[in-house]
């Protein structure tokens, strides 16, 4: 079976669009987390996420539109946040709050954790790729899983530490490794276990126009262009 992975869509349309038309044929499509924030279309963000049945885990941002609580997050983040906050239909709101933390499963005999930060802080640890081995063994010892697959970051990752594999997808709406294209991934399962990572270009100026026509910070706009 197929699993298509993908995270941080923030608010990102086109880029969303672009990732679901590129994805290969898959079973099941799951998100991990930040669905809004930071761009400039988070009603129809969430709507398409349900009408594809996508399942999805609470994200940082997910969890700043329902509560409004912006601590932790630099100015930018918190702006963008408390619009989105306003913008979100009631609708949309419930179905953020809804979330999980976190999801557990078991797909072809293998358990596969889902989570946005960290196993031990699901909305707020960062797991960056240059973590060391020991680093990693940390954050994933507690967790009795055989593919672990995380968020946050904005960065594609492929590790495996302690025997497990942890992934990440990398960011579809704004992606930070200095690429710009739409990240996501395809983790396939059966006799073997496969991911493929893939990139996406999209109409990055389409969606830069519509954060600043929506009075967000302008710096949200201009870091699509160079995937930071
Ligand atoms: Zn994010």
């Amino acid at each position: 079976m197929r699993i298509g992975l993908i995270s941080d869509i923030h608010s990102n349309l086109a880029a969303f669009r672009a990732v679901l038309s590129d994805m290969p044929k898959v079973d099941e499509i799951i998100c991990v987390g930040d669905l809004v924030g930071y761009g400039a279309e988070p009603n129809e963000a969430v709507k398409l996420a349900r009408s594809k049945g996508i399942r999805a885990v609470m994200g940082n941002h997910d969890y700043a539109a329902v509560t409004k609580d912006v601590r932790g997050m630099n100015d930018r983040a918190a702006a963008a946040a408390l619009w989105t906050a306003d913008v979100l239909t009631r609708e949309n709101l419930d179905y953020l709050a809804s979330l999980p933390t976190h999801l557990e499963f078991k797909a072809e005999g293998q358990r596969i954790y889902v989570v946005h930060g960290s196993p031990r802080d699901p909305l707020g640890e960062y797991v960056f790729p240059e973590f060391s081995n020991r680093d990693m063994a940390e954050v994933v010892k507690e967790v009795e899983a055989d593919v672990i697959v995380l968020g946050h970051t904005h960065i594609p990752m492929k590790r495996v530490v302690l025997g497990k594999i942890i992934l990440n997808p990398g960011g579809v709406g704004q992606p930070r490794d200095r690429d710009p294209r739409a990240s996501y991934a395809v983790l396939e399962l059966g006799k073997e276990l496969k991911i493929r990572f893939q990139r996406v270009e999209y109409d990055v100026a389409a969606a830069a126009e519509k954060i600043k026509a929506a009075g967000l910070p302008e710096e949200l706009a201009t870091r699509l262009f160079f995937g930071w």
